[in-house]
């Protein structure tokens, strides 16, 4: 029973793992350490925000930023979001963590206005746990009162996923934040299994395509009609379509035949650290050039 298995485990202490399998023990081990590092991540301020340009596929123009978490770890280097970020939702850290990223993201993007280029939006990713948190709106509205960034440059990122778990409550909470003035846009979509009734009461500004359904654009028929119909689907819905993960020129041509507005991807710019951006969009939106 529950008693004797815990006066087991105490009587083993902490340093008996040796009784399990090595390898399990090892990525247990490497799990649970690397937990209690990401506990004081923010305290050593070892996260960075990277910046990727969303670019218009009439234009050219960037007119968009989505900001993506790096976690320069002190003996490991760079860790993947994809690795601590369901981490930080398994502990809560991500409350505390996404807060940093929203004062960060909108910190950053006023500093370029105020450096003077032209107003762009930037997105940060919500991760459920965080969406469902019931002060989101207030932490939102501290982080543009901080920063003294305007509601309408801020835009939040919302996996499909995440509305489908609770449609009901999650167009609630976008219904508020649309109040504030902030934008939102679905991501990764397209995994999610929207119904077509419930996507037209979102009250929400883009849909961002999945990038495994633009990995095989070229050649895959199947991700070919994916892209085709939500681009179409977005355009009846008066939506604004991005591709993600765009990496090659036959995607983009396909995009743009297919009349996609925006795009996202290695083709056009990593993630890169803000002082890029300036040097990137100075470049850019001067001459044009996709
Ligand atoms: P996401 O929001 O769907 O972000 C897009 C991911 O695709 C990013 O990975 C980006 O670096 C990557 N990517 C961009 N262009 C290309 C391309 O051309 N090819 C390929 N193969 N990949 C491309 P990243 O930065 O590793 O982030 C992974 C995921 O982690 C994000 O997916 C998002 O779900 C999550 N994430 C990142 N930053 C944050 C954050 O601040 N808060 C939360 N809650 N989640 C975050
Ligand atoms: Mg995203
Ligand atoms: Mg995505
Ligand atoms: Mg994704």
């Amino acid at each position: 029973n529950a008693d004797a298995a815990m006066y087991h485990a105490k009587e083993l202490g902490r340093d008996n793992f040796q009784f399990y399998a090595p390898e399990f023990n090892s990525k247990t081990q490497e799990k649970f350490l690397l937990q209690e590092e990401l506990r004081d991540a923010l305290a050593r301020a070892e996260f960075t925000l990277l910046y990727q340009p969303q670019v218009d596929l009439r234009t050219g123009h960037v007119f968009t930023v989505e900001a993506l978490i790096r976690w320069n770890h002190p003996s490991l280097g760079l860790i993947s979001p994809m690795k601590f970020i369901p981490m930080a939702e398994e502990t809560g850290l991500i409350v505390p963590i996404g807060d940093w990223v929203l004062h960060e993201a909108c910190r950053q993007n006023k500093a370029w206005q105020d450096a003077g280029l032209p107003p762009m939006v930037v997105c940060v990713n919500v991760s459920a746990r965080q969406f469902k948190e019931n002060n989101l709106i207030s932490r939102v509205v501290n982080a543009l009162t901080d920063s003294g960034l305007e509601a309408k440059y801020l835009e939040l990122e919302v996996t499909e996923s995440l509305i489908m778990q609770n449609i009901e409550a999650a167009v609630a909470t976008m219904n508020e934040l649309q109040g504030l003035g902030v934008q939102i846009s679905i991501d990764d979509f397209g995994t999610g299994y929207s119904s077509l009734s419930a996507l037209k009461t979102f009250p929400v500004a883009r849909l961002k395509i999945d990038k495994s359904f633009i990995k095989d654009l070229a050649a895959d028929e199947n991700d070919q009609a994916v892209a085709s119909a939500v681009i179409s689907l977005g355009q009846k819905l008066n939506l604004r379509v991005i591709a993600e993960g765009v990496e090659t020129d036959e995607q983009i041509a396909f995009l743009r035949k297919n009349n996609c507005d925006e795009m996202q991807g290695y083709h056009f710019s990593m993630p890169v650290l803000a002082v890029e951006i300036v040097q990137l969009l100075n470049k850019n939106n001067a001459i044009d050039g996709v």
